[in-house]
């Protein structure tokens, strides 16, 4: 007689204060396969709480709509190489959209990699039809 074993791991609700957004997002930036990384010239991560009312208007957000991260910047493949930059590039990331939305560790940590995968994208010239495309391939 075979005795059979399921393992159930039970999600644990986090409890959002307690949560380290801002490590969460240096692990997923730290995660950034390194052929891409070492291209991310001055590039700034930031973590805000939420888009900024001018943020909001600029791209124009309904108050539904949640954003949970930004790119701001020249992409890459839009750079003429003798322009020097001095205003960097910068990826936001928005805690509470997406701590609004998961109450559990492991699909909030699988978002905060996908957000910054998904900006990253950006800086390097892919738009959302790319990306989708990249995702299911
Ligand atoms: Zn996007």
């Amino acid at each position: 007689m075979l005795r059979r074993y399921t393992v159930c791991m039970k999600q644990v609700p986090i409890n959002i204060k307690e949560i380290d957004f801002d490590a969460l997002v240096a692990e997923a930036v730290e995660h950034i396969p390194e052929q891409y990384k070492e291209k991310l010239e001055n590039v700034v991560f930031k973590v805000e709480d939420e888009p900024s009312p001018e943020q909001r208007v600029k791209l124009k957000l309904r108050n539904s709509d949640s954003l949970f991260g930004l790119y701001e910047g020249i992409p890459l493949t839009q750079r003429n190489g003798a322009v020097l930059l001095k205003v960097p590039d910068v990826i936001t990331i928005f805690k509470h959209p997406m701590v609004d939305i998961y109450r559990h560790l492991t699909p909030l940590k699988e978002q905060v990699y996908e957000t910054v995968w998904h900006e990253v994208a950006h800086y390097f010239g892919l738009n959302h039809q790319d990306i989708h495309r990249a995702k299911s391939t």
